[in-house]
Parts: C-alpha cells; structure tokens; sequence
C-alpha cells in the first residue's frame, strides 16, 4: 500500500445484526461529535455524575460504586476479577460458552483457582450442578456466570445462580454485556454482588466503555485485600479518585470524553424509553423475528424458554455453507451477522436484535434476505 494513496475513512452503511457491536442510535453519534472539554472541567464532571445517576437505573440499583469502565466490556471483566480475586482464592466458573471461557482465564491471571462447571454449550447454567460443586469446594469464595452467552444465545436464571452463591457465602460475579437493557436485570433485588456490562450491544452506543457495579459486600472485599491489585489501570482505590463522589476529583486517565458523552446520551434514550419497554421492545421483535426464521424453515439451537431476544441462534441447515451466506448478506443487502464461535462455529448464525437495530424494519429485512439468498 502507497501511503499518498490512503483517504479520510468513510465507513459502508451496514446494519449491524450480528452479535454486537449493534448500530448506534443517531443522537448517540451527534452527542460524540460535540467539542471536547477536559477530563477535569466542571461541566465534565457534572455529566459524569448523571451517568452514575442514569446506571444506577439501567442496572437497578443504588450501588455507590458504579461507573463506566474507560475500555470495552473485557476491561470490565477484569476489573471484577482483579479487585476481587485474591492469590489462592477459589473460584466457581460455570461454563456454557465462550466468555465463561475467558472468565476462567482471569480467574487463573489473578492466582486464583479456578473450579469450572461445564454445561453445554446452547444451554442455561444449571443451578443444580452450581449447587453439587459448593458442596464439594466450601472454600469457595466467588462464584462467576454469564447472564446472556452471546456466543450462544442462552439466558441463565441470575436470580437463582445468586441466592445459591449467598447460601454458600459466596460473592458472584456477572457478565451482564449483552443483557443489560435488553431482557430484565436488577441488580439490588437479585443481590448480584459484581457485574460490568459493554456500551456496544443493547445500550445503542459504540464500543469502548464497559458499565460495572459493586455492592457493599464486594467492596467490602475489595477493602480486606491483603494484596494490591495487580493492575494499576483497573484498581478501583485508583479509579475511584476520578470517579467517585469526593468533591475533589484526582487525574487517573485521560477519560474518552467523547465516548462518554455517547453513553450519557443512550442511557438519557433508555430512561426515555423505559427499560420495562425496552425489554418488551426486544421481546416483541424476536417473537416477529422467530415468525419469519421458522416460516424459512430454520430451527433455534437453544430450546425456546433459555432463548435471548436479542441473540439468535439459528441452526445452519445441512449442505448450506454458512460462510458464504454471510459473505452474501454482507455484500449483497450491507447486513451483518455472526458466525458460531468456538464449540458452535460452522454450526450455527447468530442474528442480534440489540437495542437501536432492533426494530421490525431490520426483522423484515433480515428475514427477507435470508430468504431471497437461500432459495
Ligand atoms: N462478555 C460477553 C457476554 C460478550 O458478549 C462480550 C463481547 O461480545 C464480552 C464479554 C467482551 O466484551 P468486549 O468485546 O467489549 O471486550
């Protein structure tokens, strides 16, 4: 490549059905293109504590420690992990899917020692099996679980998970990435004591921030440590000087301003919206989506009361190779979906219906597609 030759980047139209990022809302995209001030302006900080004011409400609750990570959704992953973990903790991951995947492999960065509960991929976290294995380890300090597997499209029962973590005297840790904002979330009334989330899937902004929350018990955890946290970008005692409520804020990063300005606007879209009805918005359209795919004749992959509105897993039926319909969608209707990751890949599509793009028009549509390439 000649650099002479290299022009401004004008990105194609798409619409973003796969598993995220989703589209953005256009008011979310306006609000990033406003000027930047400083990290440290009054006029900064003021909308810093309305976006504590507006998490509060999309993860229902009052945790005074809440803020958006400056960094995408892994980052808030490893922000639970590194704070709570200590060297020589136990840890019960339950595994149905990738990320619970990569919740071990923080667990063991930490020096803790990971307890994996796999259940299949294409289906809930058993509370049954959560259960057996506090049994078997009492030492167990932490218990950790996806709330919406995107590699799969499976919802587990986080309230349950919970109050068996809490009999067991366990903290839990929740990725709650693609569920926030699209299937119902409370955290104070299901006691979660750790989650973080992503901007990108159902909250219509771009990537690059990851949402967490921290309850008194987890704090409370985080106080006894005998070890420092071993990253310095993510210990909470650090972030907090810029993001917690002392009326003097301490430099810790350069935030993204921008980014920021972003998620302030799409919790402002949320709170108008409702989440009740944002909930019910993606139910709605998965049940329209659910219409047209089993019209073509396809079949789900995870059984219909684990499903998650806004990722579907489609079975790729036999002799159709699943690659090139993508490419298809891509290049001949500008749609984007997902492959099948992991265990799943080449066995199935996952087609998002998340925040923003999920509307009856991008239903039609897809549906539409699909049907005209496999025909
Ligand atoms: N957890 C889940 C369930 C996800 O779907 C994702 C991203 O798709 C992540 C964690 C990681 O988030 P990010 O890609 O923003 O780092």
């Amino acid at each position: 490549m000649n650099i002479t030759d290299i022009k401004s980047f004008i990105p194609p139209i798409r619409t973003l059905m796969g598993p995220g990022p989703s589209d953005v809302h256009p008011r979310v995209l306006q609000a990033m293109a406003r000027p930047t001030i400083g990290h440290l302006d009054p006029a900064f900080i003021d909308m810093m504590d309305e976006i504590k004011v507006l998490l509060h409400y999309a993860f229902q609750t009052q945790n005074a420690l809440t803020l958006p990570i400056s960094a995408p959704g892994s980052a808030g992953m490893e922000t639970c992990f590194v704070n709570l973990v200590e060297p020589g903790d136990k840890v019960i991951v339950c595994q149905n899917g990738v990320f619970g995947g990569r919740m071990k492999e923080n667990v063991e960065r930490t020096g803790g020692i990971a307890v994996v509960i796999a259940d299949e991929w294409g289906t809930a976290v058993d509370p049954n099996r959560l259960e057996d294995t506090l049994k078997a380890h009492p030492d167990t300090k932490i218990v950790a679980f996806v709330h919406a597997e995107t590699s799969t499209g499976v919802k587990s029962d986080a309230k349950t998970l919970g109050e068996i973590a809490h009999r067991y005297h366990c903290i839990t840790i929740v990725d709650a990435v693609t569920s926030l904002g699209g299937i119902p979330l409370k955290v104070d009334e299901w006691q979660i004591d750790a989650i973080y989330s992503g901007s990108q899937k159902c909250l219509s902004c771009t990537p690059g921030l990851s949402p967490v929350s921290f309850n008194e018990r987890a704090v409370e955890k985080i106080k006894q440590r005998q070890t420092k946290v071993q990253s310095w970008f993510l210990d909470l005692n650090l972030v907090m000087g810029y993001w917690g409520s002392s009326a003097k804020r301490t430099y810790h990063h350069t935030a993204p301003i921008n980014v920021l300005y972003g998620l302030h606007e799409a919790l402002i879209m949320l709170k108008e919206e409702g989440l009740e009805n944002a909930w019910a918005r993606h139910e709605r359209h998965y049940q329209a989506l659910r219409q047209g795919i089993e019209n073509l004749g396809l079949t789900f992959k995870v059984k219909e009361s684990e499903r998650l509105p806004q990722l579907n897993a489609i079975t790729v039926p036999a002799g159709i190779d699943e690659a090139e319909v993508r490419q298809r969608l891509l290049n001949e209707y500008h749609l984007e979906i997902g492959a099948g990751l992991g265990n799943l890949a080449g066995q199935i599509w996952r087609i998002g219906l998340m925040g923003y793009a999920c509307n009856l028009k991008n239903v039609w549509y897809c549906v539409e597609a699909l049907k005209e390439i496999l025909s």
